[in-house]
């Protein structure tokens, strides 16, 4: 029987991050991945979806370019040959992985692992068996879209994200039953590519848990380009014509019934945990009521030797979480004093415009019992915005009233997901609004918008007019 030191099961980001550090760390590693390398992060998630929207992106402000004096004639999409691009960025980076894999000393093995017991995993492999003795386990196994009775994916007409990112053809119109961050992502593409679009969300706003101002700007954008939101609504049913090619809907609004129709279906009702090969129960390893693996914050399970990393331990489910949640794994293995410590854990949503959040919300300040102060910058007033085209949207920043803390950043706008990585710096590092806006940005960036809301919290705002 093989033995090692520790076997990863599942390659996404959680997994082969905690593989090449236990690699690093000098343990026996072994990675068990029954898919894809990189995970539904590098294979149908963070990667296919942000290559998309950069294209649809280009062809949309190229589509736009005459107000700038940029004209492109005959200007057309050719989805298979974007879809081809987008195949090669996965491969490249899925090959990156093997090869970092091979440099730290991790085995690979590709197959679907079963977790026998806390020191025994077996491995399928094509038409045979292997079994593993280890020491340690990590269970990476991550997570999978949530099906509907009645609105199962046929790969066709109903599609999951996963199918949805692979087409061939841009759809003439697509239903999206969820107004969640991925079918949002999903339809937002193919809404610029040129196809009807229509929501059905059933909460009261898109992006649900999402402050409402920042949803404002996305829901106008959508609607500007056409969309047809239903809130407040639910599906009650859709039925396949007999050509199979387009899709009538039953939706119930708070105006009563409508029928609507579609040539494609994006189910996108949010992910639950994927545990496959792992009988839990059996091993009396610990979930919540969900299915996801309950662990302290050193990741390790009820169960002695056994850990539990990325989306299978729960929310929030993103591969930046995943990943850090492996490291932390890989390093309580290797016998370091590592915990979950991070104050906060950025987020980024890729609509039009773009949303990202690190830390708490004002809400959430004062319902801890915090005194908030509140600053805004709008990109409306800010050079670089203007330069890009891009005026729409603000910071905000949240800081403690009576120590200039800062607590949580909101941004809505041109480069959000990137413009939030200097605020998670900001609030891991706890600086107060007065070290942002002591900072010198380079002028004219996006950045700036950050240090003149953090100017207009610390009394010291220059670009707009202090209130
Ligand atoms: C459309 C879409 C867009 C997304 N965009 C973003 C984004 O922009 N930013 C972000 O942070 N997150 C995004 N996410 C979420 C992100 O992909 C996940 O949070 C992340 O992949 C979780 O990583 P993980 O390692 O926990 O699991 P996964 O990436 O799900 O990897 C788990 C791996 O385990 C393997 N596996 C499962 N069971 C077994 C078994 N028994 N044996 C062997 N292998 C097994 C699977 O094949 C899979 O490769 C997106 C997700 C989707 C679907």
């Amino acid at each position: 029987m093989k033995e090692s030191d520790v076997v990863v099961i599942g390659g996404g980001p959680g997994g082969y991050v905690c593989a090449i550090r236990a690699g690093q760390l000098g343990l026996k590693t072994i990675l068990v991945e029954k898919d894809q390398l990189g995970g539904i992060c590098v294979a149908t998630g963070c990667i296919p979806s942000k290559a998309l929207i950069s294209a649809a992106k280009l062809y949309d402000r190229a589509k736009g370019g005459a107000a700038i004096g940029i004209v492109a004639d005959g200007l057309r999409v050719d989805l298979p040959a974007l879809q081809r691009w987008k195949a090669g960025v996965v491969s490249t980076l899925q090959n990156g992985i093997a090869t970092l894999c091979r440099g730290n000393k991790v085995e690979v093995i590709h197959g679907e692992a079963e977790l026998v017991s806390q020191s025994q995993v077996r491995v399928r492999t094509g038409g045979s068996t292997e079994e593993i003795k280890t020491k340690n386990v990590v269970i990476a196994t991550g997570s999978r879209p949530i099906t509907l009775p009645g609105f199962e994916f046929d790969g066709k007409l109903v599609l999951s994200s996963t199918e949805a990112l692979a087409l061939e053809k841009v759809p003439e119109s697509m239903l999206v039953i969820g107004g969640g961050y991925i079918g949002l992502e999903i339809c937002g593409v193919y809404q610029k590519l040129g196809t009807k679009v229509i929501v059905v969300e059933l909460t009261d706003q898109l992006l649900p848990g999402t402050e409402t101002d920042l949803v404002r700007l996305v829901q106008r954008n959508l609607e500007k380009r056409g969309a047809k939101i239903y809130l407040k609504s639910k599906v009650a049913s859709i039925e396949k014509d007999a050509k199979g090619s387009r899709v009538k809907a039953r939706v119930s609004t708070p105006d009563g019934e409508v029928a609507l129709e579609a040539s494609t279906v994006l189910v996108s009702v949010g992910r639950g945990p994927s545990a496959d090969g792992m009988d839990l129960s059996k091993l009396g390893i610990e979930t919540d009521p969900k299915g996801y693996i309950i662990t302290d914050e050193q990741m390790k399970t009820n169960l002695p030797g056994v850990y539990a990393i990325g989306d299978v331990r729960g929310q929030p489910l993103l591969a930046h979480k995943a990943s850090k949640e492996g490291i932390v794994a890989a390093e309580v293995i290797a016998g370091k004093n590592n915990a979950a410590d991070w104050k906060s854990v950025p987020w980024a949503i890729f609509t039009d415009p773009e949303i990202a959040g690190v830390g708490l919300t004002e809400a959430a300040a004062t319902h801890v019992g915090i005194q908030v102060k509140k600053s805004r910058f709008s990109f409306a007033a800010l050079g670089r915005a203007l330069t890009a085209g891009e005026p729409e949207g603000f910071v905000r920043i949240v800081s403690d009233a009576n120590n200039g803390l800062v607590l949580g950043v909101q941004i809505v706008g041109p480069e959000a997901s990137d413009l939030i990585s200097e605020a998670a710096l900001a609030i891991e590092m706890g600086a107060t609004v007065e070290d942002i806006a002591l900072t010198i940005h380079p002028h004219p960036t996006l950045p700036e918008a950050l240090m003149e809301a953090a100017e207009a919290a610390a009394g010291t705002p220059i670009h707009q007019v202090k209130l």
